[in-house]
């Protein structure tokens, strides 16, 4: 007899062991335990939201750490890398609350600028992020220099990964052409390629604030002046209202 009570609770024991590791399994989260400290203290974006747009933001900061690989390539990928990141990916499509980047399988993270052979050492490396074709098809490199510069300025209206999602918003619909048909309503492409083309002839001329890489072709104006929108949107309604106003209707943010 007590051979069989001694037996029912060493049962009783393990059973409950197992069932707290399976508990214990499920609340593992990929987020670090200071997520919201650091989102505040480098997401100008985050900081801007109301107490239920953060929390809207860190679900999808998770949910995108959740589906998606992050590797270091000769670099040691840090917890604010990885929420730097996954703000990059949520901030263009922050409003488009079904999406998911089915695009994007891996990100790799390089130190720092590379070259078009991939080579990380010597002087011709000038790309600091890019979304890649061919055999990198659903892959995205970044840089990790580049990655933090983007967000540690507070002034600055550059964000090379924010650059790099919003080429992966513009890529979902099969063609990379500035032109997001995926999100943008049929009624608006005709307006939005006119002052695409209206505002690249201003920058050329010198009459604009756009960074002039924005007039190499329409695929980089969409980045370049996506860039503006989300870091300095103030400025860029400021400088360039029609710009500001259809932009706002593309990223569903009126
Ligand atoms: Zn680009």
């Amino acid at each position: 007899m007590v051979f069989q009570i001694l037996l029912v609770m060493f049962l009783i024991v393990l059973l409950t062991l197992f069932a707290f590791r399976k508990n214990k399994e499920k609340v593992v989260t990929p987020l670090p335990e200071n997520y919201k400290e650091l989102l505040e203290a480098y997401v100008k974006f985050y900081r801007r939201l109301d107490s239920t747009g953060r929390a809207h933001f860190e679900k999808r900061v998770e949910q995108f750490l959740a589906a998606t690989k992050i590797t270091g390539v000769n670099a040691v990928v840090e917890d604010i890398d990885l929420l730097l990141i996954a703000s990059a990916a949520v901030i263009p499509v922050f409003a488009i609350t079904d999406w998911q980047y089915i695009n994007l399988h891996e990100v790799l993270v390089y130190p720092g600028a590379f070259n078009e052979d991939f080579d990380q050492e010597g002087t011709d490396r000038y790309i600091a992020g890019m979304v890649g074709t061919g055999g990198l098809q659903n892959t995205m490199i970044i840089t990790k220099w580049q990655l933090r510069q983007g967000f540690i300025d507070n002034n600055s209206v550059h964000n090379t990964a924010i650059h790099e999602f919003v080429h992966l918003v513009d890529k979902m619909d099969g063609t990379m052409d500035g032109v997001p048909e995926i999100i943008l309503e049929r009624k608006y492409v005709e307006q939005w390629k006119q002052l695409m083309y209206a505002t690249t002839e201003q920058i050329r001329n010198g009459h604009s604030v756009i960074h002039s890489y924005a007039a190499k072709n329409t695929v980089e104006f969409f980045a370049v002046v996506s860039e503006y929108f989300f870091e300095q949107p103030g400025l860029l309604q400021a400088h360039h209202p029609d710009l500001y106003k259809m932009l706002s209707i593309i990223y569903r943010m009126e």
